[in-house]
């Protein structure tokens, strides 16, 4: 147990005031633990807690460093040339005596001792507590001495990251699984390194319930708000907290009643998840007898598991990109790509894997220090990265279809606005073949290609589409944010995210009708789908490929059991002709109960 426990406080004795911050729901169900705040500078290094038995070690680690850093600052001084300025002398002395306080060569390794945080994470940790206390001082050349600390640390950081191990993670399960992630904000590619952890929640200040981080938290399926102005400044390291990821909100502090409440719910919540366990094996088809296709979407090939164990009918999104981050911008090699699509393939056991080509940009850059677009959501991303970018693509493409040998693969493009774009990538497919082909590697030479609909001019310009590509899938998170022009990352126009709004669903009822009239397979890989409230709207307008997180698709399933198109296809007609947002709204409520 972590030294420091002593001086938590109890869930429901509640010593300090108990208060609720609401925000943007993001991912269903409740979590009862302990804040973990992550200042920014925090989310660059690993974190993650150290077990008992292998503390003194990493103690010794962070040591280390810091006499490593102690020596190179001493050879800098010897190495000085005469006529160096006297200023350059002076700031060696005091980076030197900086690194000699307790409050760094110390305090560190307290914290890696009472709270179990790894050498990093706890220079980080201790280095953000001085900034906020340098930021309070009056004198401007003290309130500067802050720039020099963070310069040390990232000395001594430097030197760590050449130690860091791969991460051991803590005997201490019970510590570890109560943790909740409280920061300012959580790239996607930082939330990549919790994936393996047992964090229980996050929250965040800022975020939309579309943005990539949200959607990672969901296909962790832990409960998570964000747009949760202040929560990283209002709540504090080690505070108990709830967090109703189906309201968007968060308890901090809760006296024992309200403990209680949520615990209750908790158990009921459990309750019915065992009991939708049942319906795995159970195809998806409406009472009517019509059958849908039920596809995951996944980040990484290990999601397949959660896939396979939904039952799942392929994976209609494995959203590639994900592939790209979190790995100081380098790309991987078509070796390692084609690893891991045969992974995700072979562990689909026959059934379909929709590989996405990257769609890095916007919300998810490949190296968040090289984000300097104006709008990088209209900017070079997706598709537009790849033609700009050839050797990627192509690299990815001979990857994505060497995995093709191994089990069925479609290809879907994201972002596809133009004709040449569509043509441009399917020569660069042809391209990529005849590489394989000259090379003596096997491939599906008939793989399906698809396009993503995500764009409000794809889905007014459907027959350039169809009449190129093999199905189409349609991204309901970017097109609800290019056709209502918000930012699906930006929590103050969260509210205007709406996707009943009557021009998305005309975009998204064109686009099912156009691609069946076609004779092509259309999906809906965007957040819509998973979404159980949805379910009949998108029945009813025709869609019967629905791709979603593995952790909704048996509720979506137990929905599609219920529903019976007979009834649905009126209502829903009738929604079609509604350009009333509380006509629409109620409609789709009557939905639910038809
Ligand atoms: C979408 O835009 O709906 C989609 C599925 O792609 P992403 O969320 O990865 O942008
Ligand atoms: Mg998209």
């Amino acid at each position: 147990m972590p030294g420091d426990r002593s001086r938590l406080r109890s869930p429901g004795g509640a010593p300090v005031a108990s208060f609720t911050l609401h925000g943007i729901p993001v991912s269903r169900g409740i979590a009862i633990g302990r804040a973990h705040k992550l200042a920014p500078a925090a989310l660059d290094v690993q974190h993650y807690l150290v077990a008992e038995e292998l503390l003194e070690a990493e103690v010794r680690r962070l040591q280390e460093a810091l006499a490593q850093v102690h020596r190179e600052l001493q050879t800098l001084w010897n190495e000085l040339p005469k006529d160096a300025p006297t200023e350059l002398g002076a700031f060696i002395d005091v980076h030197a005596l900086i690194l000699s306080d307790p409050m760094i060569s110390e305090e560190p390794l307290d914290i890696i001792r009472t709270r179990h945080y790894n050498a990093e994470w706890a220079l980080l940790t201790q280095i953000d507590e001085l900034s906020a206390q340098f930021d309070e001082i009056e004198d401007p050349y003290l309130r500067e001495r802050k720039a020099d600390i963070q310069q040390v640390a990232e000395r001594v950081l430097k030197v760590l990251l050449g130690t860091a191990q791969t991460l051991p993670v803590s005997g201490d399960d019970d510590f570890q699984a109560q943790m909740i992630i409280v920061a300012h904000d959580i790239s996607p590619a930082d939330m990549l390194q919790f994936r393996d952890r047992s964090f229980i929640g996050f929250v965040t200040d800022v975020g939309g319930q579309n943005s990539h981080t949200a959607i990672v938290a969901r296909s962790l399926d832990i409960p998570a708000a964000v747009g949760m102005a202040g929560a990283s400044t209002l709540i504090e390291q080690d505070d108990w907290l709830i967090i109703d990821g189906d309201a968007g909100v968060v308890i901090a502090n809760p006296s024992a009643l309200v403990l209680e409440q949520y615990r209750e719910r908790q158990a009921v919540a459990a309750r019915a998840r065992k009991k939708l366990g049942k319906l795995k094996k159970t195809p998806a088809i409406t009472k009517d007898g019509t059958q849908i296709t039920l596809l995951a979407n996944i980040e990484l090939p290990d999601d397949c598991a959660a896939a396979m164990e939904a039952g799942a009918n392929g994976v209609g999104l494995f959203r590639s990109e994900f592939l790209f981050m979190g790995r100081d911008s380098r790309i991987p090699s078509e070796d390692e790509q084609f690893e891991q699509y045969k992974r995700a393939v072979q562990a689909m056991k026959g059934r379909p894997v929709t590989i996405r080509t990257l769609d890095i940009g916007a919300d998810k850059p490949l190296d968040q220090s090289e984000q300097t677009a104006l709008n990088p959501a209209l900017g070079l991303r997706a598709i537009r990265y790849c033609l700009a970018e050839p050797q990627i693509f192509l690299t990815q493409l001979r990857a994505i279809l060497r995995a093709s040998a191994f089990g069925k693969v479609r290809i879907l493009i994201p972002m596809l606005a133009h004709a040449f774009e569509i043509d441009q990538s399917l020569a660069m497919i042809e391209q990529a073949k005849a590489a394989l082909r000259e090379r003596g590697e096997k491939f599906d030479e008939d793989v399906d290609v698809g396009a993503m609909i995500e764009i409000p001019a794809a889905a007014l310009a459907l027959p350039m589409f169809v009449k190129r590509m093999d199905f189409l899938s349609i991204g309901t998170n970017d097109l609800i944010q290019y056709t209502l022009a918000i930012d699906r990352v930006d929590y103050e126009v969260a509210h205007l995210y709406n996707p009943l709004h009557p021009a998305v669903l005309q975009l998204i009822s064109m686009t099912i009708a156009a691609g069946h009239k076609a004779g092509i397979d259309v999906a809906v890989c965007g957040e819509m789908a998973g979404d159980v409230k949805l379910t009949r709207l998108l029945l009813g307008m025709g869609l019967r490929e629905f791709s979603m997180h593995p952790a909704q698709l048996l509720s979506v399933k137990q929905e599609i059991l219920n529903s019976d198109l007979a009834r649905i296809m009126p209502q829903t007609r009738k929604i079609m002709r509604s350009m009333e947002p509380d006509v629409i709204a109620d409609a789709v409520e009557q939905l639910q109960l038809m």
